[in-house]
């Protein structure tokens, strides 16, 4: 009686001719999340089977497991060599602890001479000899025992399904380049465009002196956080120091927030292009700030040229953002106090809704072009695998 993972993948089913594609790199990805266990991974009819790992680590690497994208759930399991009496065996070795329990058999090995429900039957008489306090409870019961006799020759039985990520496996999309801050929305819209297969790069811009060396630590820390669901995250660190200081100096203060954000868009569209990305990531939601509403999203939209620039928080509550930020593991630090280059030379009446000509006037007073060379020159670049 060995110990194994079993694993059950979603959406890559449907994939028709792609489906071996999709397979391989789900593959990959899931011994990449597990490149720090010695494990063996194989894949049978519908299903991968994790095994020849120490057991020791076993809870360690269903976590990890659990974070990655195109698995939907799996299951701690026992396996035996298929036969009535091994398969006996093993259940009088399970643990349960529960009042009413049913047994379910998935025979997909026709050769198995016994038929599901018979078999279900057999061995729910099995397990009620060894437990004799144990009830059978078909429709409700506290626990189910899964009998999964496969065409590999082996059986496998488990008792608890543990839900995964979900989504597609990451690389089966073209990349793309988030808008990092130290906020709580911007890394939840990296995860759910990874969630969707797509990896990341993300790029941050920092004020240094204005804002600090924490704040920038910070912003490492969210990428690698969501970098244990989306693998290696390139980080492009740009400064934004000149940029604001110029804005500030020759701009009217209202228009600063949108002054701002089209130099960043220019900016990451670029840095997307060079790293051959295919869309632009960002944690905005609609009315949620000034910056925010259709009228600024426009005008801030407006600088890009040929990417797509995806919000998938455009039409969500902030409620519900930041119970997924609890769920990945950021919002404890999303909530740390430091400040954000955005908060720097806030103006008191930031422009709700900014009329293109006259943002364009005031970026006549910009050398935009220069200011972009300089920032792009000075760009800092850290890999999430390194840290
Ligand atoms: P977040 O919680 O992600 O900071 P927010 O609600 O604070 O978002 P804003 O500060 O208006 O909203 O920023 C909107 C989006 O612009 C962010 O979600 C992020 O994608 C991007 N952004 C803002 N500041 C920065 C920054 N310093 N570096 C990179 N991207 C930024
Ligand atoms: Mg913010």
């Amino acid at each position: 009686m060995k110990k194994a993972i079993l694993l059950r993948f979603g959406e890559i089913f449907l994939k028709g001719k792609n489906k071996y594609v999709f397979d391989n790199m789900l593959m990959h990805n899931i011994l990449q999340s597990l490149k720090d266990y010695k494990v063996k991974l194989t894949k049978i009819s519908g299903r991968y089977i994790i095994d020849e790992y120490e057991e020791i680590f076993e809870n360690e690497i269903i976590e990890k497991l659990s974070h990655v994208f195109g698995l939907y759930s799996l299951s701690p399991t026992f396996v035996v060599e298929t036969s009535q009496n091994n398969i006996e065996e093993c259940l009088k070795n399970i643990e349960l602890d529960c009042n009413t329990f049913k047994v379910e058999v998935k025979r997909a090995d026709k050769l198995f001479p016994i038929q599901s429900i018979e078999f279900a039957s057999l061995m729910g008489g099995v397990i009620l000899d060894k437990y004799n306090n144990l009830k059978v409870n078909l429709k409700n019961p506290d626990t189910t025992i899964y009998i999964e006799i496969r065409e590999d020759g082996k059986s496998y039985i488990y008792s608890k399904i543990i839900k995964c990520a979900g989504g597609m496996p990451v690389g089966s999309s073209g990349g793309g380049l988030l808008l990092l801050s130290g906020g709580i929305d911007s890394p939840v819209a990296g995860y759910l465009m990874s969630k969707r297969g797509m990896p990341l790069h993300a790029i941050h811009f920092h004020s240094f002196p204005y804002t600090s060396q924490l704040a920038k630590d910070k912003v490492i820390t969210l990428a690698k956080i969501i970098s244990e669901y989306t693998g290696n995250i390139t980080l492009h660190i740009v400064p934004f120091t000149k940029i604001q200081e110029e804005i500030h100096k020759n701009c009217k203060p209202e228009f600063m927030i949108t002054l701002m954000r089209r130099i960043m868009m220019r900016i990451a569209e670029i840095i997307a292009k060079e790293n051959n990305l295919k869309a632009i990531i960002t944690g905005e939601s609609l009315a949620q700030v000034a910056s925010q509403t259709i009228e600024s999203i426009t005008v801030t939209n407006s600088v890009i040229n040929d990417l797509p620039v995806l919000r998938p928080l455009i039409a969500m509550d902030k409620e519900d953002i930041i119970e997924i930020s609890k769920k990945i593991n950021t919002y404890e630090t999303s909530i740390l106090p430091y400040e954000d280059c955005c908060t720097v030379f806030l103006p008191e009446h930031p422009l709700i809704k900014p009329k293109l000509e006259k943002v364009l006037k005031e970026e006549e007073r910009l050398d935009i072009k220069n200011l972009i060379d300089n920032a792009l020159k000075q760009v800092e670049i850290i890999n999430t695998n390194e840290i």
